[in-house]
């Protein structure tokens, strides 16, 4: 263990990683220590990265930041959930609606097992009909939860997260952390100083030559990993034989319509494009693998598929899937793509930024590096990316469509944890959220519902009820979410409300 207590925290990048860093690191530890940021503009940010989950209203809450101030200046929108078109085969549309409940629990078991008693029988429409967030994504409604509601109604408690622009969100993030005492440098590093004994780093050299020291170095330098991958050579895990896209175009368009409370993710036969509205405009790309089709091909398509008028030329993005072995290495700790990357399926990058950061705060090496704190966390990080990444792979695996690409989706070689929760649920509709997995049960069943994974069986205390109050159950909690639905306001309507100028 390094004796030398940690007082100088230096940032590499000054993307939404560095900066969510930056921020939450002068919010937590205050004058404890010294935060300092490094980023250079000639190098630029990787602009994309608007559509989260909702664990970000807790960094948000952990900030104090005014969340009308925030959606107001980021040009925000609300999201309820992921609506994936064409997925399961051409034709198909289901929702992954946020929340931790479909319907309503009765008794020891999740509605989910009453309903498919029912819908066995014939007797209940598909899940999204009982979840408030499905309904109310499909309706463009939005409200956030409401204080009156009395407990237990479906509007006392809405799961939801934002659209936003990404340029804006680390411009409001550098604000704040700027306000309370981040020191922002302007500067491209061009060497990073190892000590020849712990082989720790001790300095960066920017291209003006100041050297900049420090104690805790965080790599938010993007892909290239620039500390924890060129300085410090930690491996990379490839993830492309579970997740083959590679390749994305990215291209704005002008709004048609008011926003839609949800993302959207249509399948296309290489890979899949996203819909992401905000206020002013709709962030679009396309996510595809290359052995299947060409770049101007893929690009072509985008264009082909945009609601309104493109605001520009798309750009195009590389990427390798997967993630470092190790995300903390000696004293540097790598945030954000250069600790690794998964497609934007699930809108699962800024929650692992946000997901390293608490972990890092949580087990902050005060009083030196003790190589036990960094093997736990990397433990941690390992285990959250890797589940996140059988969920992705569940999206490719159960589908049914017809192109060569989607074929060969079918034959992805599944980890035995994938497998097993999928056995499971086929057989008796049951889910078990393992340790520190980031998606719980609604968002598994939703999603193996959607892709056209139905349970053979359910809880056989569902036999327990009599079958006409299964069906009458069933049939009241659709009524009580749709007419819930039916009362909030639309989603441009809670927009322009929430968003006025205090
Ligand atoms: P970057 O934005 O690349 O920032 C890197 C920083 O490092 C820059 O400031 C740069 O100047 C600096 N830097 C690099 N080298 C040097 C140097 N030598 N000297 C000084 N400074 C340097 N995430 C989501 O959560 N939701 C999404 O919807 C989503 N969509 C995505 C779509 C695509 C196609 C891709 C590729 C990613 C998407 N992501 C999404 C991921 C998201 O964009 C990133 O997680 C997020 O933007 C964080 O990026 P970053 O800060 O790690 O890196």
């Amino acid at each position: 263990m390094s004796a030398s207590a940690v007082r100088d925290i230096v940032v590499v990048g000054g993307g939404t990683a560095g900066w969510m860093a930056a921020a939450a690191f002068v919010r937590v530890l205050g004058e404890s220590c010294s935060v300092r940021l490094v980023e250079s503009e000639a190098i630029g940010t990787v602009g994309v990265g608007e559509a989260t989950v909702p664990h970000i209203k807790a960094f948000n809450n952990l900030l104090q930041i005014d969340e009308a101030d925030f959606v107001r200046n980021t040009q925000g929108t609300f999201k309820l959930g992921i609506q994936f078109v064409d997925w399961l085969r051409e034709g198909t549309t289901y929702v992954h609606g946020f929340g931790t409940e479909i319907g309503r629990n009765l008794g020891l078991l999740p509605f989910h097992h009453y309903w498919t008693k029912a819908y066995q029988r014939g007797r209940a429409r598909s899940i999204g009909c009982y979840s408030l967030n499905t309904l109310a994504a499909e309706r463009g409604r939005f409200m956030v939860s409401a204080d009156d509601a009395p407990a237990g109604s479906p509007l006392s408690n809405i799961a939801y997260a934002y659209h936003f622009d990404a340029a804006l969100y680390a411009r409001y993030l550098r604000a704040y952390a700027e306000r309370r005492g981040a020191r922002r440098t302007e500067g491209l590093v061009r060497e990073v100083l190892l000590d020849s004994g712990s082989g720790h780093v001790t300095a960066l050299r920017l291209e003006s030559g100041e050297e900049i020291g420090g104690d805790l170095f965080i790599d938010c330098s993007g892909f290239r990993g620039l500390l924890i991958g060129e300085a410090l050579g930690t491996s990379y895990e490839d993830f492309s034989h579970w997740l083959p896209c590679d390749r994305a175009w990215a291209v704005p368009s002008g709004n048609v319509g008011s926003p839609t409370p949800y993302t959207r993710s249509t399948a296309r036969a290489a890979g899949w494009q996203w819909r992401i509205p905000l206020q002013n405009r709709t962030g679009n790309g396309y996510v595809y693998c290359s052995r299947h089709v060409s770049d101007d091909e893929a690009a072509a398509t985008l264009l082909a598929n945009l609601d309104g008028p493109a605001l520009g030329d798309p750009r195009p993005l590389r990427f390798n899937t997967g993630r470092r072995s190790s995300c903390w290495q000696r004293n540097v700790i790598a945030l954000g793509l250069s600790s690794g990357f998964m497609e934007p399926l699930e809108s699962t990058s800024i929650h692992l930024i946000q997901s390293g950061i608490s972990k890092l705060l949580e087990m902050f090496p005060r009083e030196g590096f003790n190589p036990v704190l960094a093997r736990k966390y990397n433990a941690r990080l390992a285990f959250e990316f890797d589940r996140i990444r059988d969920f992705l792979v569940l999206h490719y695996y159960a589908n049914r469509r017809d192109e060569p690409f989607w074929k060969e989706c079918r034959h992805i070689a599944i980890t035995p944890e994938l497998r097993e929760k999928l056995e499971l649920f086929q057989d008796s509709g049951q889910v078990y959220r393992n340790g520190e997995e980031m998606f719980g049960d609604v968002s598994w069943i939703e999603v193996m519902l959607g892709q056209g994974v139905m349970p053979a069986g359910y809880h056989p205390l569902v036999d327990l009820v009599p079958e006409a109050d299964v069906f009458r159950f069933v049939e009241g909690v659709g009524k009580t979410i749709s007419n819930c639905v039916d009362v909030m306001p639309t989603h441009q309507q809670f927009i322009d409300r929430f968003c006025l100028a205090p």
